[in-house]
């Protein structure tokens, strides 16, 4: 039986391909300040990419919260398991490679994903650091292990060709990019040593292989806390854009939907969930 679901209204043609809502700005009652982290990084890159002028209010796409009803919809009670809802919703969509370059092993993905040949996981993280998770590591089709303070030269090269490589062994109808900033050198967490410019050359190397390949990317920014953090997301951003890998969806110019946010007939190539 169907349940209702309102999450997947149709956006106008007009819009960019940048999701966003002010609740993901984490507040409590001024305790943030007091936090090392900047808990409200992505209302800062939206404040940068519109100080640019390159979003209003009007050209990005509102996040929706799904309620008890759309947590229905997906059969499973687990909210963060999106991928399930594009595989379960979108026309087109029956494969998915998640690209994965947090500087953490992933563990959530891997562990729902296990044994399911519709996923194929490629993470490349600090080897040395949380979670350590062996369990989860069998999901992980394309692993790619990093040392202590791995700099930008032989981290770029990497990404360019594993991202090739992950991209020639399975063709998939669309990639999740987990694109985590804790890769940055200074990071408390990370401890790698990626320089901002890194960072927007990394993103760029993997919306390149996807349109490459005509594969359509959904990119989702995650961690990351540091005060430079989100200007060099909002850089990187600009950059996609000025490399003409994000835009306005363009007629004619992809085949699939991209996320779960949009409806039939609305179909980016290229996605940023802020
Ligand atoms: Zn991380």
């Amino acid at each position: 039986i169907p349940h209702h679901t309102e999450l997947y209204g149709s956006t106008p043609k007009t819009s960019l391909p940048i999701v966003y809502h002010s609740d993901y700005n984490i507040t409590f009652m001024g305790l943030e300040k007091l936090h090392p982290f900047d808990a409200g990084k992505w209302g800062k890159v939206i404040h940068f990419l519109k100080e640019e002028q390159f979003i209003t209010d009007e050209n990005i796409v509102e996040a929706r919260e799904a309620s008890e009803q759309d947590l229905l919809v997906t059969h499973t009670k687990r909210y963060l398991n999106r991928l399930k809802f594009l595989f379960e919703r979108v026309e087109g969509i029956s494969t998915a490679t998640i690209i994965d370059l947090d500087a953490h092993q992933g563990n959530g993905h891997e562990r729902d994903f296990l044994d399911d040949q519709r996923v194929f996981i490629m993470d490349m993280y600090n080897r040395h650091i949380y979670p350590r998770d062996a369990y989860a590591k069998r999901a992980i089709k394309r692993r790619v292990e990093l040392d202590w303070g791995t700099e930008d030269s032989e981290y770029l090269q990497k990404v360019e060709l594993h991202c090739d490589g992950a991209l020639n062994e399975v063709r998939p109808d669309v990639i999740v990019y987990n694109a985590g900033t804790d890769i940055l050198d200074g990071d408390p967490l990370g401890g790698l040593s990626i320089s901002p410019h890194g960072i927007v050359k990394r993103d760029e190397l993997v919306f390149r292989a996807a349109r490459r390949r005509g594969i359509p990317i959904l990119m989702v920014t995650s961690g990351g806390y540091q005060k430079k953090t989100a200007r060099i997301i909002a850089d990187s951003i600009l950059n996609l854009h000025h490399q003409g890998l994000i835009g306005p969806e363009r007629e004619g110019l992809s085949s699939a939907a991209t996320s779960p946010t949009s409806g039939p007939g609305s179909s980016g190539s290229a996605l940023t969930a802020i």
